[in-house]
Parts: structure tokens; sequence; C-alpha cells
């Protein structure tokens, strides 16, 4: 490798935002390992990358002792189940990614000298008492409830990341990401928009669970890519929330989706799951004013690109969807 190329793990590689993390740090000109047990992601989104010297996969599941062979620049730990219809199926494999993965990450990082950055979550934040969601915000979790297993281990992860970075004078980042869709997300993941898409295209009702009063802000993959690109590079340790501002009802995102798609297929209301946050919008000040990083994508564009990516890449397949 040339002396200068800067070298990169990304755990959960396989993923969705893990994949594009993989693409961008590939054409920034990084060698890239990309580290997955495929629990919830697939080969098929870094199938693109095989071909690319640089680009190397390693099959593993991070709850086990870490062995990457070399050198080590940065280390992007994102391997994490992150679906709520998740939380139910497999509760034990997220507390452990979030506990045993984290300190095995860390412990790489420390031994490779390499920076770390943890893949945080708005959940830390729970069903906030506060609005719009400040870093500083401690947040309003119930810790045993079906969320918990999430949550918890994303709270764990962030406390054992600045222990490691106060105790060992490890060079860490956090990135506190709100939710964001696009290209990639498997169609029977649960999780809001790729479930709307989905439905929308094969001409199903789409499920708008409780009233969809709820709100959440939407943020398209590009802009989080960027977010978490900057943040690397910034000299910023302190949490910082990367998601868009821009705040939506569950339901105009349903209409949103129909609207665009052109789907006549109508809303189903379905009951609303346990603990599910009310509402959910960043305060990104710090983003703004530390990494000189807004979101870019409006809701409208972003959805556009992904409904286009859904139905030429899954629905042209036959592929079923949940
Ligand atoms: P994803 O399920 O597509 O990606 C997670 C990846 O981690 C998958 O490829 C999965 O196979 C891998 N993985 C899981 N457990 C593993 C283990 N033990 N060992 C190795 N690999 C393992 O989900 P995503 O949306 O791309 O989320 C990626 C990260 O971003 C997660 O840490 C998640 O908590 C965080 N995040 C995502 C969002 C979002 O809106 N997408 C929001 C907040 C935080
Ligand atoms: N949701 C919905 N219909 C679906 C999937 C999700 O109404 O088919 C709602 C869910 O109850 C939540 C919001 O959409 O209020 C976002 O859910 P998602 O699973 O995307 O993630 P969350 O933000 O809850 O972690």
């Amino acid at each position: 490798m040339p002396e200068g190329r800067r070298r990169a793990l990304v755990t959960g590689g396989a993923g969705f935002i893990g994949s594009h993390l993989c693409d961008r740090l590939v054409s920034e000109g990084y060698a890239v390992v990309c580290m997955d047990n495929l629990r919830t992601g697939s080969l098929r989104n870094i199938a693109h990358l095989r071909s690319e010297p640089r680009f190397e996969y390693v099959d593993h599941d991070v709850t086990s002792y870490i062995r990457v062979p070399g050198r080590l620049d940065e280390v992007y730990h994102f391997a994490s189940p992150a679906s709520p219809k998740d939380f139910e199926r497999i509760p034990i494999p997220i507390l452990k990614v979030g506990a045993l993965g984290t300190h095995n990450a860390l412990g790489l990082s420390l031994a490779k000298g390499a920076r770390f950055m943890l893949a945080s979550t708005s959940e830390v934040y729970g069903d906030p008492l506060v609005h719009p969601q400040p870093e500083d915000y401690w947040g309003n979790v119930n810790p045993i409830g079906v969320r918990g297993v999430y949550d918890e281990a994303k709270r764990y992860a962030e406390a054992i990341t600045m222990a490691y970075h106060r105790h060992h004078g490890l060079d860490t980042r956090i990135v506190r990401i709100f939710n964001t869709y696009g290209p990639r997300m498997r169609p029977d993941d649960g999780r809001m928009i790729p479930n709307f898409i989905s439905q929308a295209l094969s001409g199903r009702p789409l499920t708008v669970y409780g009233d969809g009063s709820q709100t959440r802000s939407v943020q398209y993959i590009d802009d989080l890519v960027e977010g978490i690109f900057r943040l690397m590079r910034s000299e910023e340790r302190r949490p910082v929330n990367i998601g868009n501002p821009v705040e939506y009802t569950v339901r105009e995102v349903a209409e949103l989706v129909l609207r665009l798609s052109g789907s006549r297929a109508g809303i189903s209301f379905r009951p609303l799951p346990k603990d599910d946050p009310k509402q959910r919008c960043p305060d990104i000040t710090r983003a703004r004013e530390v990494l000189g990083w807004e979101p870019r994508v409006p809701a409208e564009e972003g959805l556009r690109r992904t409904l286009e990516w859904f139905s030429g890449h899954v629905h042209r397949a036959g592929e079923k969807t949940g």
C-alpha cells in the first residue's frame, strides 16, 4: 500500500449505511476493509466493490474478537440491526453488538492507533421531552421496554466510547444519526420508508401505525454520508446530531410516497407499536457550527430517487416485501 494511502475498517459495511460509506471511502482513495456477518446486510450492497483492489470483505461477527492484519487509520463502527421490527425478533444480538461489538471495535482501534467513530442514534433520546433534540439532552428512555434493547445498547456504546477516550486517550467520534433512508434499504426491513415504498409499488395500502400524527425528520443517505465524512475529519469529540430538521408526521410521509409513486392504494391504519416516540427532530446547530454541514436533499427529491431505485432493483426482480 502506498505510504500515504489511508486504510479504514467499516463494521456493518454490507448494510444500508455501511455500504454507502464504503463507496465514499473508496472514492476518496482509501483502502477499505468491510466487515459484516450479514445478519441484516447483504453482499448485493457491496457487489460492485468486490472487483476493486482497494476493497476487501471479511465475514465476521464483531461480538467475537476482531483481528485485522496490517495498519488501520480509521475505524467506523456501524454494525447493528436498526429496524424496530428487529428489536423484538433479535433482541439479544442487538444488545451484544452494541456492547461486546463496540468494546471489540474500540480495543482494535486502540491497538492500531486508529481514529474511532461510533454510529449512535437519535434513539438515545428515547421518547423525547425536549423538542427539537440538542446533543446535551439526556433523553427519556424506557430501559425495560421493547425498544430498550437498542436504545440502551447505543447508550452503553456511547458510554464505553467516552471511557476509551477519557481513560485511554483514544481519538473518538460519535455521530447521532436520525432516521435515514435511501437505496439499498431492505424492502422487508420493517422501517417506515421501505415499507411505504414497497407497499406503494406493489399496490398495497400503506400501513400507518396509530393515527400517523407522530413525527419523524427524514434524511437522505447522501447527506448523512457527507456529515459522517466531515465529522471524522473534524476535531469534534462530543456527539454530533446528523439529521434533517424538516419534520413530517408519519401520515404526511405516507401521503408524499403515494403522490410521488402515483399509487392509489391508500392508507390502512394499524395499531401503534409500544413506546413509539411521539416526535423526533434534530437540533443541528452543532453540526452547522462545527462541521459547516447541513442537509441538502429535500424529502421529495430523496424519496423520488429511492422510489426509482426500489422500482428498478427490488420490484423488477419480483422480490416479496413485508
Ligand atoms: P443495516 O441493518 O442495513 O446495517 C447494519 C449492518 O450491520 C448489516 O450489514 C448487518 O449484517 C451488520 N451487523 C449486525 N450485527 C453484526 C455483527 N454482530 N457483526 C458484524 N456485522 C453485524 O442498518 P443501517 O440502517 O445501515 O444502520 C447502520 C448503523 O447506523 C447501525 O449502527 C444503526 O444503529 C445506525 N443508525 C441507523 C439509522 C437509520 O436511520 N438508518 C439511524 C440511527 C442509527
Ligand atoms: N411506521 C408506520 N408504518 C410502517 C412502519 C413504521 O406508520 O409501516 C411508523 C412508526 O410507528 C414510527 C415511524 O413510522 O412512528 C418511523 O418508524 P421506523 O420504523 O422507520 O423507525 P423509528 O423512527 O420508529 O425508529
